[in-house]
């Protein structure tokens, strides 16, 4: 993802990485607002749990969503500037979406740079998210046969919700697409719940 009026490329992610359109529009609009403050959040394995277990909550999920887009636009040797301990290091500037190492039990991770602005909102200089490649496998199509692959697209949007200002939720909210924990094997997270969607409408 880059900043609006100096597009980067993404970097060598699988082709089907998910729509870059949607979040740069996002950020675009955020970053015009400065709505964000200092976040940092980590998204960790969930414990194995049965199959079947959310049946229920899954209805309660929005059934609107965009249209999917996606074009393939180039490959970049920028890296996210957050080491093998999912912490940040010397910002480079440039907001980068990419894979490498994490912590064993971070799925992908969101951090970011802000900048005090006096009588406004913090400015958002850079956001990276790095997803966990060395030690998490990723689908774009879980199936039947899945075994404990998580689907890149959820955990996309997930840390997309931390770009945007979300944080992570407790045990309590493990119907939202910001539950702390990830699910492998489930598109689930796609969508966002109705607390997702609440969270950022109180984003002002
Ligand atoms: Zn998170």
């Amino acid at each position: 993802m880059g900043r609006p009026g100096s597009c980067r490329p993404w970097r060598c992610l699988p082709h089907d990485f998910p729509p870059h359109q949607t979040v740069h529009g996002y950020f675009a609009h955020w970053e015009g607002d400065g709505i964000f403050d200092h976040l940092t959040g980590h998204w960790a394995v969930a414990p194995q749990s049965p199959p079947g277990r959310r049946p229920h909550q899954r209805a309660q999920r929005l059934p609107d969503r965009q249209p999917e887009q996606a074009n393939f636009l180039d490959c970049t040797k920028v890296e996210a500037d957050i080491n093998t301990n999912s912490d940040r290091t010397d910002r480079d500037g440039l907001s980068t979406w990419d894979g490498g190492v994490l912590k064993n039990s971070v799925v992908a991770t969101t951090c970011s740079w802000t900048w005090p602005v006096p009588g406004a909102k913090n400015d958002l200089r850079e956001v990276d998210v790095p997803f966990n490649t060395h030690d998490v496998d990723f689908t774009n199509k879980p199936t039947s046969s899945c075994s404990n692959k998580y689907d890149i697209r959820s955990v996309g949007t997930h840390e997309a919700g931390h770009i945007f200002g979300l944080k992570d939720l407790g045990s309590e909210h493990d119907n939202l697409t910001m539950y702390q924990a990830s699910d492998p094997c489930t598109k689930k997270c796609r969508i966002l719940g109705k607390g997702d969607v609440l969270g950022l409408r109180s984003i002002n």
